[in-house]
């Protein structure tokens, strides 16, 4: 592809994906929210063997909507109510272009400053806008970075966690973790990846509301000492996926205080919801956090991939992910002038994840984000009303931000049902999770393009598929 091809081209995509971005929100019936498509369908579009001789750009571009489009399930489509949104924007994806164009490494402050200082500026930014506590900030001991996502900065925040037991004597067979039942799979997975097996990640007990209790953490822990294993690291939840729980971070601070414990506290999809005074909430207990995370990519409209993950303490974290070979030694690190975000992650290379977020801020705006989180809070308070006129729904957790988990009456068959029936309509996309031991369908208000009028449609649509 020459430059001049390339700037045809480029201009052509552009105007490819503010058709598809704006066709999503104005008319959504063109497109069903769930692909319909059977397995093997795209891969049956692709040619079995890669071309001898390059293509004309105007055939690739026609298969984004021949053989792409039908096989998507529209994330940013309005009345996409499944899982957490993972929201997009247009500033956002003009960073993500950026940084393709770029193709810098950040690997190191050396191998593109601007790389390093603009994300480290982008965490205390996010930090003030959060009104993080503190000891985040990157001018003390602690300070953030951009991980990929949630899941990655629970991963390090375990391996730092275990870093620092392990320098105290505890031995890798000893280590034992706590969460509870309705703690994201992520947790499961970092801790199994850093050597923990399942059997010791203890599930605390949990409330009425899915919350931790903190009287059970307390005894699972002296349980645990008593039985000779070592207790290292809670992970809090503050918005579980299921049903959007927030287990009591300050209690669970202080028995992490009172046992020496890392507290790592996931607010992947919560968390965001501090850019609002009146939910900062959602921050309680953070001041006694080690670690901590949250998704601009899910509740922000930073595309994916954006997570931000802030230490109080970088020591443990640094130590336990750095590794420095000759090849990666530079004057600049050797004096401590700097940041080497390779030490902060597992890969050693890293995308330039920074420039999406600054711009998503700088053209976007706070007040924006602000303002789709405090209409979606307000179109969730009447949904939940709706479901509390109809009797043949029940609420199945407390509505809590912007979630609703609802069931039927008559039973999980019924419910099981309702969420297929709705879902194959590709009037709108629901997921379903079990709360109690009984089928759920979890209703996500979470979209940037998401009104009142969505939810109305995919509300009166759950009323018509009960079947009688
Ligand atoms: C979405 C979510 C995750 C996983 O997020 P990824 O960024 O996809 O890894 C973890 N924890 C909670 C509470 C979440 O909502």
């Amino acid at each position: 592809m020459t430059p001049e091809e390339f700037r045809t081209a480029g201009h052509q995509l552009v105007d490819w994906i503010a058709g598809y971005v704006t066709g999503l929100a104005d008319e959504p019936h063109r497109f069903p929210v769930r692909s319909p498509l059977a397995p093997g369908s795209v891969r049956a579009l692709v040619p079995e063997h890669p071309p001898s001789d390059p293509e004309p750009w105007p055939t690739v571009l026609a298969d984004l909507n021949r053989v792409v489009v039908p096989g998507l399930t529209h994330w940013q489509h309005p009345a996409f109510f499944a899982y957490f949104p993972s929201n997009s924007s247009f500033p956002s994806i003009l960073g993500e272009l950026a940084a393709a164009g770029l193709g810098v490494n950040g690997m190191l402050w050396a191998t593109s400053p601007a790389a390093t200082e603009i994300e480290t500026a982008m965490l205390d930014w996010m930090r003030e806008l959060l009104d993080l506590p503190e000891r985040f900030a990157s001018s003390g001991p602690g300070g953030g970075v951009i991980q990929g996502t949630a899941s990655e900065a629970t991963l390090c925040a375990v391996l730092a966690a275990r870093h620092r037991a392990m320098a105290a004597g505890a031995s890798l067979d000893q280590l034992v973790a706590y969460a509870t039942s309705q703690s994201h799979s992520s947790i499961e997975k970092g801790l199994r990846i850093a050597g923990i097996p399942a059997e010791r990640l203890r599930l605390v007990e949990v409330d009425a509301d899915f919350a931790m209790r903190p009287d059970a953490l307390a005894a699972a822990v002296a349980g645990d000492r008593a039985a000779g294993f070592m207790p290292f690291v809670v992970i809090a939840s503050r918005g579980t996926t299921s049903s959007m729980a927030f287990d009591p971070t300050p209690a669970i601070a202080a028995v992490c205080q009172a046992e020496g414990l890392w507290l790592h506290v996931d607010a992947a999809m919560a968390g965001i919801a501090a850019l609002c005074p009146e939910l900062r909430w959602v921050n309680d207990g953070l001041e006694l956090a080690d670690s901590y995370c949250t998704n601009p990519h899910k509740w922000m409209g930073v595309n994916f991939d954006c997570d931000l993950f802030w230490v109080a303490d970088r020591a443990s974290l640094l130590a336990a992910l750095s590794i420095l070979p000759e090849y990666l030694r530079t004057a600049a690190a050797e004096a401590g002038q700097v940041i080497d975000y390779r030490d902060w992650q597992i890969p050693l290379g890293r995308r330039f994840r920074a420039l999406k977020l600054w711009w998503a801020i700088r053209l976007e705006g706070l007040a924006s984000f602000q303002a789709m989180i405090r209409r979606h809070l307000a179109i969730t308070d009447e949904l939940v009303s709706w479901v509390e006129g109809d009797d043949r729904f029940e609420l199945a957790a407390p509505a809590s931000l912007n979630l609703v988990c609802v069931r039927l009456r008559a039973g999980d068959a019924a419910t099981d049902a309702l969420i297929e029936t709705a879902n194959a309509t590709g009037e709108a996309l629901f997921t379903r999770t079990v709360l109690h031991g009984r089928s759920v369908l979890r209703f996500c208000i979470g979209g940037r393009v998401t009104e009142r009028a969505h939810v109305e449609a995919a509300w009166a649509l759950l009323q018509r598929c009960v079947e009688p």
